[in-house]
């Protein structure tokens, strides 16, 4: 298969459409397909139809994979029904944990060997899951370990939605400390550019929010969609009926220096990416939330702090400030206590509320793409 060995490319900025090598496709899984493409494949192995919905369920009201307990399904037929329905996605390469265990990193090996990473956040009050859209990233941002590969491949729906269940097995199984629980967040800022594998976001986006056996049941208000700004695709996200919590990696409040770190600028300027974000708040009536990178000597100075405030003054909004994660071999580094104070203080100032990330799962290098890079 030298298709399998073609290299990776690297989207050129405001490029909008997966053209990647075609490779083996993820095997199909029922969270590609909606409930009633589901019953069409599983007439077509000549059973009835409502045995789509009975794998559904256990899939994702049971979190079930393990055949065997399939019960209400006749034993002769529920390895044909597994292996149209519920193939392996993908396996466990590596777990780390840290926070007493609280916060989960996993690598998976797709199946055709490529590797990506979900988070698991558990807080006092809710679980996050960090998840992957793409294998790599052809985005290319200068700060992010995952920029640094180029893109690989889209993700599918399955293998999205099943890093979500995944989680949601290890809650439920009380495999996470502080007793069993449930996911009630996802957060699409793993490895990739959600918005550059549209559809199969979306459709994950749908698995995640419709009630079983079509999908998870969560509510759109915990998912968060975060992109570097592909305009067009925000506005689009606007049309959909589903209010998702959209957040802008804006990282600078001007061109000259947002050109240099999200490159996808000198395509869609900081202007035009804010007037979609706030056509995205006006529609869904969801407050956008603006992602700022502190970095050391390069977007923490004052003086930007109360440029990005005047931008934003007056809109449905909030800012989420991060200290750099470095990744390996760069010359950059989070800001100083200091200056991230006073560009916290000077957000406030101008009326923006503002939070600074906790930097959870640091340690293990838990923001960025850093485990699959030093695999
Ligand atoms: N491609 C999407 C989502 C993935 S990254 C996006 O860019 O929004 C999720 C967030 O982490 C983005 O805001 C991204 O800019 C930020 N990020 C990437 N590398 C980082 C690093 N080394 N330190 C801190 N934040 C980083």
């Amino acid at each position: 298969m030298t298709e399998d060995l073609a290299a990776p490319r690297r989207m050129q900025p405001g490029e909008l459409e997966f053209t990647a090598p075609k490779r083996r496709k993820p095997p199909r899984h029922l969270a590609d397909l909606t409930t009633a493409e589901r019953r069409e494949v599983v007439q077509s192995l000549g059973l009835p139809a409502f045995r789509a919905d009975q794998v559904s369920r256990h899939y994702f009201s049971r979190l079930s994979d393990d055949t065997d307990s399939w019960t209400d399904i006749a034993a002769a037929q529920r390895e044909a029904l597994a292996q149209a329905l519920t193939p392996s996605m993908m396996t466990r390469v590596r777990e780390v944990t840290c926070d007493r265990g609280a916060t989960r990193k996993t690598l998976w090996r797709l199946h055709d060997g490529a590797l990506v990473e979900s988070v698991l956040m558990r807080y006092p009050d809710r679980v996050t899951m960090c998840v992957s859209s793409q294998v790599g990233c052809g985005m290319n941002c200068p700060f992010c370990a995952t920029g640094q590969a180029g893109l690989t491949r889209n993700m599918s729906t399955g293998e999205i939605v099943e890093q979500v269940v995944a989680g949601a097995r290890e809650l439920a199984a009380g495999e996470v400390p502080g007793g069993p629980g449930r996911v009630s967040n996802v957060v699409f800022m793993g490895m990739g550019e959600p918005l550059a594998n549209y559809d199969v976001v979306l459709r994950a986006v749908r698995r995640l929010t419709e009630k079983s056996p079509s999908g998870l049941g969560m509510s759109a208000r915990g998912i968060t969609v975060s992109t570097v700004g592909l305009v067009p695709r925000i506005r689009q996200l606007a049309t959909e009926g589903i209010p998702v919590t959209l957040a802008v990696s804006l990282h600078a409040p001007d061109d000259e220096l947002r050109d240099t770190l999200v490159p996808v600028n000198t395509r869609w300027k900081v202007a035009e990416v804010l007037d979609a974000a706030w056509e995205y708040a006006s529609a869904t009536h969801r407050r956008v939330s603006i992602e700022y990178a502190l970095i050391k000597d390069i977007n923490d100075q004052a003086w930007r702090a109360d440029v990005l405030a005047k931008r934003l003054r007056g809109k449905l909004v909030h800012v989420n400030l991060i200290p750099l994660n470095p990744t390996p071999g760069s010359k950059w580094t989070a800001s100083r206590p200091e200056d991230e104070r006073e560009f916290v203080r000077r957000l406030e100032a101008g009326g923006i509320p503002v939070t600074v990330r906790d930097t959870r799962g640091r340690e293990i290098d838990g923001a960025c793409g850093q485990l699959a890079a030093a695999q």
